[in-house]
């Protein structure tokens, strides 16, 4: 398929789709809308950024086109691992269900239970909600799920890591075994395969690599950190952040800073602001209004740097940002993929930059054999005069950016040559890396 229009989608639907300004649909929306269109369960393993919800929201939408609500009885559910991609989900079922009268209610946290209560009385077409706190309204016993016609679980592998796995059982078993199963993750450990070969029925399955494109563009550097004494590391680590920053100039228009732990994510936003960058955290610990806030703000270009942990920014819409540096190094090498994908999309360039410490060394490790691939080693220690302490209230922040000799301060120490660094690919290579390792050496 080439047009969305080529898809058996309500006129309705079909014109919501247009007004959103989409042209054609992604990879796995071409795969997945047909599939679910004929009412097939499917299997959706795709990255990050592929155009997954849309996968499952326009068909589900053409489905509950037909057909009224009833009380307590929701037609459809969503879940989703966090609030905010429930409330992305929720934002992209109004842009496409906007000509048709549909109900929805979002069940996610920070969000009063009355007025969700009041909706799921009247009876709604689309459940969307988190784990947790669906489990919550079932069990105050208002709440049916034996209506439930489709069933979407996004983000799989992140409900994996958050501890959903059980909570997502549950709820399948609450659901008629005749509905349609929607499935989505970015991979496919063993206890996600074990629940699809329990609950999906003959799926179609789909798996997507990511546009070329994605990882192409992101230009990968770490800088190997080594604290001048152990009782500043902190310290000594958040400058040389601030540092990296300044040395990207004008060009670090935006950035995600993530940190391995909630406590860092909290620290690295208060010191980058009291140093007089614009930084806001997020992480799961946070409430939920704070957390909208902060990322409409990072969307809208009100702020420059967010700093957060893996769990809250998975997934998350982020159309441009052109930096991604990593405080730590992820402790799952997979995050690594997952963190440096924000950059580098839709063709803009990239830039990730990671600081790694002794203690980092073994998951950095892990990290090259994932991506099978050398990072290229900058030393920024030329130019660098006071790492002696972090009090001093002359910082980088005033520094104009321009006067930055990158040639000098900004060496590059081993493979350099990004394009000589391809070393071969294994049957591990994540599909897009794979994909765009072979690009580079056809093209
Ligand atoms: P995923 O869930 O796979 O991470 P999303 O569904 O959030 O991806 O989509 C990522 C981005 O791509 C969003 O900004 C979305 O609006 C955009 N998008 C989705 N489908 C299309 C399309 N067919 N054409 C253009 N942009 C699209
Ligand atoms: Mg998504």
């Amino acid at each position: 398929m080439e047009l969305f229009s080529d898809f058996k989608l309500n006129p309705k639907i079909l014109k919501a789709v247009q007004e959103a300004g989409y042209e054609k649909p992604t990879p796995i929306q071409n795969k997945a809308i047909p599939a679910a269109l004929e009412g097939k369960d499917v299997l959706g393993i795709a990255q990050t950024g592929t155009g997954k919800t849309a996968s499952f929201t326009l068909p589900m939408i053409n489905l509950l086109a037909r057909g009224r609500a009833r009380a307590r009885m929701p037609r459809s559910l969503v879940l989703c691992p966090t609030r905010e991609l429930a409330a992305q989900v929720a934002e992209n079922f109004d842009t496409y269900a906007k000509n048709l009268k549909l109900t929805k209610a979002l069940l996610i946290g920070g969000v009063s239970f009355k007025e969700q209560d009041t909706l799921i009385d009247k009876g709604v077409d689309v459940l969307i909600a988190t784990p947790g706190r669906l489990i919550d309204h079932f069990e105050r016993g208002k709440l049916l799920l034996t209506g439930v016609q489709v069933m979407v679980v996004d983000e799989a592998d992140r409900m994996l890591d958050m501890g959903f796995i059980p909570d997502i059982e549950r709820i399948f078993k609450l659901t008629p075994f005749t509905r349609q199963t929607l499935f989505f993750s970015a991979t496919m450990a063993p206890e996600i395969e074990r629940i699809t070969n329990t609950f999906l029925s003959a799926p179609i399955r789909v798996e997507i690599a990511r546009q070329a494109t994605a990882s192409e563009n992101i230009e990968q550097s770490v800088v190997m950190f080594k604290p001048k004494r152990k009782d500043t590391e902190g310290s000594e680590k958040r400058k040389l952040l601030r540092r990296l920053i300044d040395l990207e100039g004008k060009k670090c228009a935006n950035a995600i800073v993530f940190c391995n732990r909630k406590t860092d994510v909290d620290i690295c936003s208060k010191s980058l602001n009291k140093y007089g960058y614009q930084a806001a955290p997020i992480h799961g610990d946070l409430d939920q209004a704070k957390r909208t806030d902060t990322l409409e703000n990072f969307r809208d270009g009100g702020l420059r740097i967010l700093v957060a942990s893996d769990v809250a920014a998975r997934g998350l819409d982020i159309p441009s940002v052109s930096h991604v540096f990593n405080f730590d190094v992820p402790i799952q090498a997979e995050d690594y993929v997952h963190r440096i994908g924000r950059t580098g999309r839709a063709g803009r360039e990239g830039r990730a930059i990671m600081i790694c410490s002794n203690k980092d060394y073994k998951n950095f490790v892990n990290v090259e054999a994932l991506i099978q691939k050398e990072i290229p080693r900058i030393d920024i220690s030329g130019g660098e005069n006071d790492t002696r302490s972090n009090n001093s209230s002359v910082d980088q922040t005033k520094v104009d950016q321009d006067k930055i000799a990158k040639p000098k301060n900004y060496k590059k120490v081993k493979g350099s040559d990004s394009k000589a660094d391809v070393i071969g690919l294994g049957e591990h290579t994540p599909g897009f890396l794979a994909q765009s390792f072979t690009d580079r050496l056809v093209g």
